[in-house]
C-alpha cells in the first residue's frame, strides 16, 4: 500500500522535477536601427532598459512557474506594447495618414500553430488579437476591420486609436513627411523599435512572438515582415526567431524561417545560421535590422547589422541582461 502510494506520488512529482532540470530561456528585443549613443539621454535609456527588464521578469516568471513558452513570450511583448518607448501598442508609429496601424504575429513552434493581424487600430494589445487568431479561429491571418470584428467576438479589449498616439512619433512623420516633400531619402535604418521574444520552456517548447507599429509614413495599406510567418516571425521545434528592420526585406529573403532551416537541413549552429542571413544575405540585397532567436538548448543570439538594437535576455543558467549598442 505505502509502495504503491509513493509509486503513485513519484509519477506525479516526477514531470516537475524533469522540467526543472529542462534549460529555461527567454530573449526580447524592442527594434533595430540608426542610433547614436550621443542622441540616447541617460534618462531615456534608463527608461528603456527598465521597460526591457519588465518584460523580461513578466516572461521569465511564466516560465519559472511551469508555463509555457506561448504565454511567456505573450507577457512579454505585452508589457513591451504597453510601453511608450517602442513601435507596437502605445508609442507605434504614425502612416502617411498620421493613423497608427499595427500588426503582430505569434508562432508555437511544438505545434507549428501560427496567429497574424495586420492594419489593425483599436487593439490595445495587438498581440492577444493574433493569439486568439491561432487559438480561437480556423486561420492564420486577419486584417483590418475583419480582424477586429474577431476580436469583439472573442472578448479583446479595445481602445480609443487616440491611445497609441505619443508626440515623439508624431514629430517623426512630420520628419519624414518634410524629407519626402524634399526628395530626401530616409537615412537608412530609420525605422527602429518593433518587440519581439522568443522562450523555450521547461517542456523543451519554443514560442516567438513579434508586434509592430510598422514603418513611420507607410501607405496603401502597407503591411511589413512582422505579421509574415517565415519572414518576420518564426517558431519551430528547434528555433524561434523574432525580426526587426525593414520589412520589405526581411520578407524577400523570409529571414526568420530562412535562419530555422539552415539549422534544420544543414544542421548549422544558431549563431552560424543567424549570422549568414543577418550579415550577409540581408545586406547583400540592401536590408538593414536584426534578429533575436534561440534553440532547444537554449543557446541565444541577437544579430544586427544596424548601430543597435534594444534587446535582454535571460540564459539558462540564469544570468541576464538589457543591450543597446554592439558591446
Ligand atoms: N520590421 C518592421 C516592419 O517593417 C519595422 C521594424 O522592425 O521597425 O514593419
Amino acid at each position: 500500500m505505502l509502495r504503491s502510494a509513493a509509486f503513485v506520488l513519484s509519477l506525479l512529482v516526477s514531470p516537475i522535477l524533469c522540467a526543472a532540470d529542462k534549460p529555461l530561456a527567454l530573449v526580447i528585443h524592442g527594434g533595430a536601427g540608426t542610433m547614436s549613443r550621443e542622441a540616447l539621454t541617460p534618462e531615456r535609456e534608463a527608461e528603456i532598459r527598465a521597460d526591457l527588464d519588465r518584460a523580461l521578469d513578466a516572461g521569465h516568471a511564466v516560465l519559472r512557474a511551469g508555463g509555457s513558452a506561448l504565454d511567456a513570450v505573450t507577457a512579454a511583448v505585452v508589457v513591451l506594447e504597453d510601453s511608450p518607448h517602442f513601435n507596437a501598442g502605445k508609442g507605434a508609429v504614425f502612416n502617411a495618414e498620421g493613423v497608427n496601424e499595427l500588426d503582430a504575429a505569434i508562432m508555437d513552434g511544438a505545434t507549428q500553430r501560427a496567429g497574424a493581424v495586420a492594419a489593425i487600430h483599436r487593439t490595445k494589445n495587438p498581440i492577444r488579437l493574433a493569439r486568439a487568431v491561432m487559438e480561437q479561429s480556423r486561420h492564420v491571418m486577419l486584417i483590418g476591420e475583419g480582424a477586429e470584428k474577431f476580436g469583439e467576438s472573442v472578448g479583446i479589449e479595445f481602445v480609443d486609436p487616440a491611445y497609441f498616439r505619443t508626440e515623439h512619433r508624431w514629430q517623426q512623420l512630420q520628419d519624414a513627411k518634410a524629407r519626402e516633400a524634399a526628395q530626401a531619402a530616409l537615412p537608412r535604418g530609420y525605422h527602429y523599435g518593433t518587440v519581439g521574444a522568443v522562450a523555450l520552456d521547461g517542456e523543451g517548447r519554443i514560442a516567438t512572438a513579434t508586434s509592430t507599429g510598422g514603418t513611420t509614413n507607410k501607405r496603401w495599406g502597407r503591411v511589413g515582415d512582422t505579421p509574415v510567418i517565415g519572414a518576420g516571425t518564426y517558431a519551430g521545434a528547434r528555433c524561434g526567431v523574432s525580426a526587426t528592420g525593414t520589412g520589405e526585406f526581411f520578407i524577400r529573403l523570409m529571414v526568420a524561417y530562412d535562419i530555422c532551416a539552415r539549422m534544420e537541413y544543414r544542421g548549422d549552429s544558431l549563431a552560424a545560421a543567424a549570422e549568414e542571413v543577418v550579415m550577409k544575405r540581408l545586406p547583400a540585397i540592401g536590408g538593414d535590422g536584426g534578429i533575436i532567436a534561440l534553440d532547444g538548448e537554449g543557446n541565444i543570439s541577437a544579430t544586427f547589422n544596424t548601430s543597435g538594437m534594444y534587446r535582454g535576455w535571460i540564459k539558462p543558467d540564469g544570468t541576464r541582461g538589457t543591450a543597446i549598442f554592439k558591446e
